[in-house]
Formats: structure tokens, C-alpha cells, sequence
């Protein structure tokens, strides 16, 4: 396949690139044993086997596999125990995804603007804040608020990320989250995974997702006398056998991504008006960011690069603030629910300057994705393309 093709093809990002039939093991075992419901059988089931696993891979006491990362968020917000209307700091720039879990749990989202790095500034936080939920963005490792009750760490972009003392994101906070969306680190095309160190965090979450029940493998479930509903959001033995085999690929696939970000690093041109956005040792490297000095530029970049067929985005879809999922207060509720329960004359926002900087900043940024798995040598091609596209915008 030639490079322009390759690099034309980076809607297929990451994990997907791993995606290998003979490398299928769990799946064909699932299939050969003809169940593909994890809590069938009395023997431990692929899912089980796949959360061990990630467990031990990222030092977190317990985790569970949902099917995406929207769902480990409620589960994560709901097994806190809040009072309907509370209310959930959260960033002014991530995936509206975040808002609709604090939504859907009859929850308030308040939106925290972003610092430099464009992680929630937790120099905002109210001292009595309850619940914060901090994103990873694009394998960037965010500062973690201290003294916060329930701190999730929503690592759905940051799978592999370490803070500076080594551990991985998602094991610091009450809960983390993880996606296996077709865009992530690794994917199952949908999926996702909720962590915690609190084991009674786990049991209520485990029973949760799980119609309220108390689930014994191999039976049906039971419900003790003082159940409490739940949903379903237990995962597949087929879903879970793709992830088990993404996870065998994460180590060669972040050391790709380092690879290729140092080639990077060392090739981009040195532009007064374009600042290549440093990265700490721990983040997972999953794009080359860029500022340009004016959205103009920007935006000369981003049609060069596509003219080429090199793959890029920018990050104004993540302005909450001006998303129409939170400025428009809607609901399918006929009273409006939870909306209805915001404070009122209380704004639902914590910002220094209306979040002009952080509109600033996301509208100065391209981001322009790396591929882990292509050998070192056409990685240097790829990073040389866009060195020779930015150079000439
Ligand atoms: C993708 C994403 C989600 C949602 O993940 P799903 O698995 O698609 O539900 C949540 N938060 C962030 C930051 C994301 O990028």
C-alpha cells in the first residue's frame, strides 16, 4: 500500500490497525464453546478474564466492562449515591459525551474551563465540590483535583497514559473510565470499562449494571430484599475477546506512538507562528498538536493537510459552552428533567473571561493523528509529509 494511502486512511486510527483475524484466540474460543453471554457458564468467562487482565496491565483493585464509556461514566456517577440535581464539575472542553452521562444520571453539569494544557483547571473548583469529573484528553495527563469526594478520571482518549509517579490514568481518582470506540487507543468498535479501587464502588456498580442483581456465574440472577433497580449494561464474551486481543497489541502500540512522536519532534519545522504543543513523558502520544498564531493560519493548515489526504482535526467540537446539548437546556422530560432541577440564578459555568482564552486556543489548534503501527521507516515519511505541508502554509 502506498503512503499516500496509508496516511489518507487515518479514519481507520490506532487499535483498529491491530484488528487481526488470527490473532482472534478468545473470540474463536467463544464461538467454539457457542456463548457469547458472560454470566452462562460457572467457569470464569472471557469478560472476567479480560478485566483481570486490565487490572493487573494498569494497577487498578477492580474493573468492570461495559459497553462504552458513556455507560461507565453513569455508573461510576450513580454508584456515589448522589441526591437527583447535584451538581458535577466538569470540563468546558471534552466529548459531549461527559455532559449526556451527568445528564442522564439526573445530575447538573457545570462547566470548568480548561487550563493551557486544555484540561479542566482545578484552581476553579469550588472548595465543597462533590463530584469532578477530569478528562485525558488526547492522551494528555490532567492534574487531578485534591480533596474532591469522587474524582473520575475519564480516560476514554488516554489508555496507557501515566502521571509522573508512574501510575496509569484512571487508577488515582474514585472511579476511571475507558472507550473502546473505533477512534480510541484500542477498540471493539463500541465498548468500554469502568475501574475503581473502592471495592464497595465495584459492588454497587457490578450490581447495577446488572439489573439490580445479585449474579452468581452459571445461574439466574437474585435479588436480595433490598435490591435497587439498575439497567443492563453487561458486556459480550465477543466484545470482550476483540478487547483481550487489543490489549495484547497496547505496549507495541504506545511504543509506536513514542516512536513516531520523537521522529516528530525532531523533524517539525521551526516556525515562529506555529508552536508544536509539548507533551509530558507520560502522556499516550496519539497526535501531534499544533498553535498557530491565528485561526487563519490554522484553518490554511488544515485544508493544505486535507488537499494531501493527511488526516487531521480540530478541537471546537469540544466547546460545551457553546454546544447545543448544554446552551439549549433540552430534554425528551416533559418537565424537563433534570434541567429543571438546575439552581436557579446560579450560572452553570466557572470561567474566568467566558471562556474566550479556551475559544482562543481551540480555535489556534490542529491536531494531526500518528501511526504506531507503520515500521519506523514510513512513520519518518508520514511526519516528513506533514513537515513539508506546514512548512509551505
Ligand atoms: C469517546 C469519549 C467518550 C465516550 O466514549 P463512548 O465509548 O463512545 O461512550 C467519553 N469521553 C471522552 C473524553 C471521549 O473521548
Amino acid at each position: 500500500m502506498s503512503l499516500d494511502k496509508r496516511l489518507g486512511q487515518r479514519f481507520l486510527p490506532y487499535g483498529a490497525n491491530y484488528l487481526d483475524y488470527s490473532d482472534m484466540t478468545e473470540l474463536a474460543e467463544a464461538i467454539g464453546h457457542g456463548v457469547l453471554f458472560r454470566y452462562q457458564t460457572e467457569h470464569e468467562s472471557i469478560a472476567s478474564r479480560l478485566e483481570r487482565r486490565v487490572a493487573e496491565r494498569l494497577g487498578a483493585a477492580h474493573v468492570l466492562a461495559v459497553h462504552n464509556c458513556t455507560e461507565a461514566l453513569r455508573l461510576a456517577l450513580v454508584s456515589t449515591r448522589p441526591r437527583t440535581g447535584d451538581l458535577v464539575h466538569i470540563p468546558a472542553a471534552t466529548f459531549v459525551a461527559v455532559a449526556g452521562a451527568v445528564l442522564s444520571s439526573g445530575l447538573i453539569p457545570v462547566l470548568v474551563d480548561v487550563d493551557a494544557s486544555l484540561s479542566l483547571d482545578t484552581t476553579l473548583l469550588p472548595p465543597d465540590a462533590q463530584r469532578v469529573i477530569v478528562a485525558h484528553m488526547e492522551g494528555t495527563v490532567a492534574t487531578l483535583p485534591e480533596g474532591v469526594p469522587y474524582v473520575i478520571e475519564d480516560s476514554a482518549q488516554a489508555l496507557g497514559a501515566r502521571f509522573p509517579d508512574g501510575r496509569h490514568t484512571g487508577t488515582r481518582g474514585y472511579a476511571g473510565t475507558f472507550s473502546f470506540h473505533h477512534n480510541k487507543v484500542l477498540t471493539s468498535g463500541e465498548g468500554g470499562l469502568v475501574t475503581t479501587n473502592d471495592p464497595d464502588a465495584w459492588q454497587t456498580m457490578r450490581c447495577y449494571h446488572d439489573h439490580g442483581s445479585a449474579r452468581v456465574p452459571g445461574r439466574y440472577p437474585t435479588w436480595t430484599a433490598d435490591a435497587y433497580y439498575g439497567e443492563n449494561f453487561v458486556t459480550s464474551e465477543g466484545v470482550a475477546a476483540i478487547q483481550y486481543q487489543q490489549f495484547r497489541h497496547l505496549d507495541e502500540l504506545l511504543a509506536g506512538l513514542e516512536r513516531q512522536h520523537a521522529m516528530a519532534m525532531a523533524e517539525l519545522p521551526a516556525r515562529r507562528d506555529l508552536q508544536v504543543l509539548p507533551r509530558a513523558a507520560g502522556d499516550a502520544k496519539i497526535s501531534l498538536r499544533f498553535r498557530w498564531e491565528s485561526r487563519e493560519l490554522r484553518d490554511a493548515a488544515v485544508a493544505a493537510l486535507t488537499a494531501k489526504g493527511i488526516a487531521n482535526w480540530t478541537l471546537g467540537k469540544y466547546l460545551l459552552p457553546e454546544h447545543p446539548v448544554l446552551t439549549g437546556r433540552r430534554s425528551l422530560y416533559a418537565d424537563g428533567f433534570p434541567w429543571h432541577l438546575a439552581p436557579q440564578g446560579q450560572p452553570l459555568a466557572l470561567s474566568r473571561d467566558g471562556f474566550a482564552r479556551t475559544r482562543d486556543l481551540l480555535g489556534r489548534t490542529l491536531c494531526v493523528p500518528l501511526s504506531p503501527e507503520l515500521p519506523a521507516a514510513e512513520q519518518l515519511l508520514a511526519v516528513r509529509a506533514v513537515r513539508d505541508v506546514l512548512e509551505a502554509v
